[in-house]
């Protein structure tokens, strides 16, 4: 087994696997994971200096990912896509004089919002928001309860937030789960993946190998659904 290893640098959580290569590789992933190959036998103080020389670079990697969850290039006019559970839907916006917002699917291809067209862009946002936000709530249930079962863990709170550059985040400590808001626009088969991948954090705290074991033990073809989504 060749040597894994996980380094924090200036909040930067960087993946480092030793392989049998001659160059350093680095990637950033959509998810926000930063992963860097490197030669097996590499003194450690060329892993820094390499780190050092990319890190603006691995940070505004990770800040485009976090401008792509920005409702801000979103204007929530007709006709624009959004995407829901993987699918591309298109926005249809309704004025309607009414308290309390009304938005659904219809016909598999829209995200109809009924709203009182007078609102402010930000009040509009907010409802979406909180509409995709019970979507998320309600999608992984059934998922958090399977692999809780399955695994003999539970988590304490589910929180769910716009994050940077994570999909899920899991507090050991307190066992809360937190998942990024726009995980609603993932496929079902994605957004189980972040589910097991942070109920195995309650088992596994690190990326090592033990936690690649619960996941390939668990859901074989993790990395599959993981690079398509990348
Ligand atoms: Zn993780």
């Amino acid at each position: 087994m060749l040597k894994k290893e996980s380094i924090l640098i200036e909040g930067v959580e960087i993946q480092i696997s030793y392989k049998k290569i001659k160059n350093l590789n680095l990637k950033v992933g959509i998810d926000g994971q930063v992963n860097l190959s490197v030669p097996k036998f590499i003194p450690r103080v060329t892993i820094d200096k390499f780190i050092n020389s990319k890190l603006d670079w691995i940070k505004d990697n990770l800040d485009k990912f976090s401008e792509s969850i920005k409702f801000s290039n979103k204007k929530l006019q007709n006709g624009e896509k959004h995407f829901v559970l993987g699918q591309e839907k298109t926005l249809k916006v309704i004025d309607k004089k009414m308290k309390h917002p009304n938005i659904f699917l219809e016909n598999e291809t829209n995200l109809v919002m009924e709203i009182n067209q007078n609102v402010s862009q930000k009040t509009k946002e907010r409802h979406l928001n909180q509409w995709y936000e019970n979507l998320l709530i309600k999608e992984t249930e059934n998922y958090f309860k399977k692999w809780e079962q399955v695994l003999g863990v539970s988590k304490s709170k589910l929180i769910i937030k716009k994050m940077k550059g994570k999909w899920g985040y899991c507090d050991i400590r307190t066992k809360n789960i937190c998942l990024n808001l726009e995980l609603t626009k993932r496929n079902l088969e994605f957004i189980e993946y972040v589910v097991l991948h942070e109920l195995c954090h309650l088992i596994v705290p690190n990326h090592g190998s033990d936690f690649k074991k619960l996941l390939n033990q668990h859901l074989p073809n993790w990395k599959n659904i993981k690079t398509e989504i990348d």
